[in-house]
């Protein structure tokens, strides 16, 4: 792992976990921000809504022609965000899922994929259901068993794509082991990792040998529930001149407004991802001892199957907490019907605290069968943990499971 900072020795709430990346906050702050980069010399970036730049003589421009191929606003973002990401560059484009097809354009019909059998719902519904169509060869296999992944290879795969960790079962992927089998395999297989739940502050799958580190950055990277985008870091010249032109010639990219914002957000990730930690450990050991609880899974918890793994390539955990709640669907879903303060809602990484049931929600796109086979039952319940007060998080916590199992006598 790169450089580090210590944290706070005096915490046992991090143990384990004391190292942050060197310089992390300042360059979330100052890299590709520099005021001199505007005539204006201003200190936070302009949002740019020029759709075109004037050239001075045919092909004779300062750098930008045309918004979609190029955006004063979304340098600034992308730069900071390769900085983030331990990367050489960054592309930023208009969803996860658009960061998932522009990385998938870099195949061609029949070649394959072999993909971590349990994903965002989106991607498994992307790889399943319109890959195929084009002659793609998608074949899913459990990647927390580097052996599994090694069998799944095959003369055609030319991109292996790892969720870790999962969503929603939290199930972390050894992404050292995994890039170097599938690179010992063959140079030719571009890894990828979706480093959406972890974001950049706590992991950096390009320092561990993965090739792409892309981003749903509606989430924790931007924060605040207020973007839909997606960000593609690469540390390979040639991966990411063929992306930039797919950036282009595909077209999903973001608003210069959105990326106004999300690189505003990024300002604070190493300061809401803390905050998400600590009380999502909090939370996670309140569930975790609670006799109306069957199970509870947190990559921060030393009960997590992967713990030691957790511990060697993150720097610590974000708010996202599964659990199977005692009882049935109808347990669930008093549970959630009954919390005041989270929001019953889908997505996460927001600096609210969300929770949802992955069966009906998020996961309804994932066929029965296989919901089965990964353990997405009725009584899994996915909690995104926010950075409110400690103490409101556990009451919310504490009475929805009163109302859930109504203590008798
Ligand atoms: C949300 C999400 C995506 C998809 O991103 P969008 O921004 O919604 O398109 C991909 N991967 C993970 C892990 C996600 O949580």
């Amino acid at each position: 792992m790169a450089q580090t900072n210590k944290r706070d020795e005096q915490s046992d709430v991090f143990a384990g976990f004391r190292s942050t990346f060197k310089s992390f906050a300042t360059e979330a702050i100052h890299v590709g921000q520099e005021p001199e980069q505007w005539t204006s010399m201003a200190v936070v970036p302009p949002i740019s809504l020029s759709t075109t730049f004037k050239q001075q003589s045919p092909g004779n421009h300062a750098g930008f022609e045309y918004s979609r191929s190029g955006n004063p606003t979304r340098n600034c973002l992308e730069k900071a965000v390769a900085a983030l990401d331990g990367a050489k560059y960054c592309l930023a484009v208009a969803s996860g899922l658009a960061a998932t097809v522009t990385i998938t354009h870099l195949l061609k019909a029949g070649d394959g994929i072999v993909c971590m059998d349990d994903v965002y719902g989106g991607t498994n519904r992307y790889f399943q259901r319109i890959a195929t169509e084009f002659a793609l060869d998608i074949s899913l296999a459990d990647c927390t068993k580097p052996e599994l992944l090694k069998a799944a290879l095959k003369p055609n795969t030319k991109l292996v794509w790892i969720e870790t960790p999962t969503n929603p079962t939290m199930k972390v992927v050894d992404i050292r082991a995994c890039s170097d089998l599938v690179h010992e395999h063959s140079k030719d297989i571009v890894v990828v990792v979706d480093n959406t739940f972890m974001s950049a502050y706590f992991q950096r799958p390009l320092a561990l040998g993965a090739d792409i580190c892309m981003y749903s950055a509606t989430k924790y990277m931007n924060g605040h529930s207020d973007v839909v985008m997606g960000l593609i870091s690469t540390n390979r010249d040639d991966l990411h001149e063929r992306l930039k032109f797919l950036q282009n010639a595909l077209g999903g990219v973001p608003s210069p407004f959105d990326c106004f914002l999300c690189n505003r957000g990024l300002k604070t990730l190493h300061l809401r991802m803390e905050r998400h930690f600590k009380n999502a450990m909090a939370a996670a050991k309140f569930l975790e001892a609670d006799p109306r609880v069957e199970r509870v899974i947190f990559p921060g918890l030393p009960s997590h199957p992967q713990y030691e793994v957790v511990k060697r390539q993150c720097t610590g955990c974000p708010g996202m907490i599964t659990f199977y709640i005692k009882g049935k669907l109808e347990h669930a879903t008093a549970f959630l019907s009954n919390l005041k303060m989270f929001a019953v809602a889908e997505s996460l990484g927001g600096y609210e605290s969300l929770a949802e049931h992955p069966a009906i929600m998020t996961h309804a796109s994932v066929p029965e069968k296989e919901r089965a086979v990964l353990g997405i039952s009725d009584t899994l319940i996915r909690l995104s943990v926010g950075i409110e007060d400690e103490e409101d998080i556990i009451e919310d916590l504490d009475q929805a499971l009163n109302a859930a199992h109504p203590k008798k006598n």
